[in-house]
């Protein structure tokens, strides 16, 4: 059978790659250069938080419409030459893919700075053992509580005590750098973040509270009384631990503004799309498993990948599709709580996060 134009044009072998990062970078409008690349692998998850997706799950994308594995590793050569310095594999849930460990070693083999992977940690204990070798360097690992009723609640079905076998797992393959993540749910976690801060800095893992974005049907925004600001849980924080201490912050490290206890015990971050836009210094674009780039998490705005790339287009084609794609059309911010009508399309469990 003759090969298609996508599998002629992403033929070069991964240990053959030739194109090097630097030479040409992808810029917006607002002075903000974009190097880091969130992609999500599948739509699928074996969870269904409430705040990321609805009940009955979200419509799965046709076995077609999802990027081939050889596409992906086009698309990524393509970000690559254009300066991608950090891969993020998120989802749905990354883990349920089968060709997980293969995208992380090319994305190794082709030389990306960092990679680095989100997930609900169900399957890690099972995984992180190959991840590691494979290269990844960096983990976020979901967990907005540890009491397993609360737990099973907010996953709708999840079970934590073989999320925390993953954590412990993740720990003993030593993935260099792990970090979880809480979203703030006043009714479901807000009197347990010392529990929290504890577990993890017993750990030395760095956590993170994230408030919870609008997006889909679900999450909520600063109007709905269950919001939960990073404010507020500081001060839960500190109401325990004494005052948190600010550590310097820097791009490479994300939107989250990070402490530490007193004393410089462990890691603490905030991240706070709602009560503290950071969209000024956003570096990042999304894929999602269909080919699509969304430019902003909080809006429509974005470009199908999939044509192009079933077209036969080369690498400095498609390079410059996305260049002058996120030049022209990466807003300058999200909407979440101006214009909560337009972020309400969007379902997290499709982007990413
Ligand atoms: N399944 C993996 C996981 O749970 O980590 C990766 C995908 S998930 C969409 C990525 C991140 O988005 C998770 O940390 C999750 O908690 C966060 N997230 C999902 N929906 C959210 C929302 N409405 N607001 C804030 N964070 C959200
Ligand atoms: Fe699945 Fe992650 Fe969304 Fe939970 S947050 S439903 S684990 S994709």
């Amino acid at each position: 059978m003759a090969a298609s134009a996508a599998e002629r044009s992403c033929a070069v072998p991964a240990g053959q790659l030739t194109s090097m990062p630097g030479s040409a970078e992808l810029k917006d409008q607002f002075g903000r250069r974009i190097t880091y690349l969130r992609l999500s692998l599948t739509e699928h998850c074996n969870f269904r938080c409430q705040y990321c997706s609805p009940a009955a799950g979200t419509p799965y994308f046709e076995r077609e419409e999802h990027l081939r594995p050889e596409e992906i590793h086009f698309v990524l050569r393509c970000f690559y030459s254009l300066g991608l310095q950090h891969l993020r594999f998120t989802g749905g849930e990354p883990l349920i893919h089968p060709q997980l460990l293969r995208h992380v070693e090319y994305a190794r083999e082709l030389g990306i700075g960092k990679i680095s992977l989100s997930t609900n940690g169900y399957l890690l204990a099972r995984l992180a053992e190959p991840l590691a070798r494979a290269g990844l360097n960096s983990l976020n690992i979901s967990l907005d509580t540890l009491n397993p009723e609360k737990f099973q609640q907010v996953t709708r079905g999840g079970d934590v005590a073989r999320v925390l076998r993953g954590i412990d797992a993740a720990r003993e393959a030593n993935v260099p750098r792990i970090k979880l993540n809480v979203v703030l749910l006043r009714g479901v976690n807000g009197d347990e973040l010392a529990k929290l801060v504890e577990y993890a800095v017993t750990r030395e893992l760095e956590i993170r509270f994230i408030e919870t974005m609008p997006l889909g049907s679900a999450g909520s925004s600063s109007q709905d009384q269950d919001y939960f600001s990073a404010a507020d849980a500081r001060a839960e924080i500190e109401a325990s631990f004494g005052p948190l201490l600010p550590l310097a912050s820097s791009r490479d490290q994300g939107p989250a503004r990070r402490y530490t206890l007193p004393g410089g015990r462990g890691r603490i971050g905030f991240i706070t799309p709602i009560s503290d836009n950071f969209c000024a210094t956003c570096n990042r674009v999304r894929l999602t498993a269909t080919g699509r780039v969304v430019f902003c998490l909080g809006q429509e705005a974005g470009m199908e990948l999939r044509p192009l790339l079933r077209a036969g287009a080369s690498v400095a084609e498609l390079g410059e599709a996305i260049a002058q794609g996120i030049w022209r059309d990466k807003p300058e911010r999200h909407v979440f709580t101006q214009d909560r009508d337009r972020s309400s399309k969007i379902f997290m469990m499709r982007l990413g996060g």
